[in-house]
């Protein structure tokens, strides 16, 4: 009997210990289970956070490469309304202006034999080309004249300085270069004038005598009567200037410096004064590319490189007809 019951607890201890032992198995089994789904919970989460992150990214790319897109349909925009009326009779003001006198201007067509002068005129700045700009007008030892707008960051005001202090000519293009702003009224145009000048002045000493209208004179986005606008620079003793040679690289940012160059020396050639639109803004850096090849193809050909100065010929494409 003694034995039977002995049997029995050994019996009873084995399937205890096989009942501990199963336990045991499905809390190991319990635990792997918990384990396995907080590795794929964490590999899940590592996934998620990496493709937002890449996301992230692609998103600010694309938006940074619609910004430039959108910059430059901005500027070609602007350049087409601005220059589409340029040789059309196409200014419908009330008022009598000739239009486009320099291509009438007859005195103005260079000979084999003339020394032509060449005036490089550089719209839109300070910006970051600036500086490179000045840099290779000092390697060549060429001066240039700046139409610049109002800036006040610690870079623009120094670069202001600089084309003082290197000895080219600096102008005015208008403070804010907003047609909108600039043409609202005369009031407007008048209240931009003194803010760009008085920039210039605080920043350089110069009290600058020269003008480019944004767009040029011809422009014809301009809600006030020109010959208004016109009248008020002569009573402030300021010449403005527009062009007669067209650089191109107002027209795309995207132009080739080649191009450029051939731009511009196919229309100097024609002329014993040449006013060349180009422009330093941030955007143009196949200008700045163009430049060097472009100064030396002019000294080559003789040309006279020069800045603005009192004795320029009048580069205008409207003027008043009582002038
Ligand atoms: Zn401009």
């Amino acid at each position: 009997m003694g034995a039977i019951s002995q049997d029995y607890g050994v019996l009873s201890y084995i399937r205890f210990s096989m009942d501990e032992q199963e336990a045991i198995q499905k809390k190991r089994e319990q635990i792997s289970r918990v384990q396995r789904t907080r590795r794929l919970v964490t590999i899940f989460l590592s996934i998620f956070i990496i493709f937002t992150i890449a996301a992230l990214i692609c998103l600010a790319v694309s938006v940074y490469s619609l910004n430039s897109k959108l910059d430059k349909l901005d500027q070609t925009i602007r350049y087409l309304s601005t220059h589409s009326a340029q040789g059309k009779n196409s200014l419908s003001y009330d008022y009598d202006l000739k239009q486009n006198s320099y291509k009438t201007d007859k005195e103005n067509l260079a000979d084999e034999s003339d020394i032509r002068k060449v005036y490089l005129t550089f719209d839109d700045g300070p910006s970051s080309n600036t500086g490179k700009i000045l840099d290779i007008l000092d390697d060549y030892n060429v001066k240039a004249t700046f139409f610049v707008n109002g800036r006040t960051d610690k870079h623009s005001i120094k670069m202001y300085k600089r084309i003082v202090n290197e000895g080219h000519t600096i102008g005015m293009h208008s403070y804010t270069h907003r047609y909108n702003q600039v043409y609202a009224s005369r009031e407007a145009f008048e209240k931009d004038f003194f803010r760009i000048r008085k920039l210039i002045y605080d920043t350089t000493g110069v009290k600058s005598v020269y003008y480019r209208f944004p767009g040029g004179s011809s422009n014809k986005v301009s809600n006030t009567n020109i010959s208004d606008l016109i009248s008020f620079l002569d009573k402030e003793k300021v010449t403005y200037f527009d062009w007669n040679v067209m650089s191109g690289d107002a027209v795309s940012n995207e132009l080739k410096s080649s191009q450029i160059i051939e731009n511009v020396m196919s229309d100097v050639i024609k002329y014993k004064t040449s006013v060349v639109l180009m422009h330093d803004a941030a955007n143009k850096d196949s200008t700045v590319a163009a430049l060097p090849a472009l100064i030396q193809k002019l000294q080559k050909e003789g040309d006279l490189l020069l800045p603005i100065d009192k004795d320029t010929r009048l580069i205008q494409h409207v003027t008043l007809s009582d002038k």
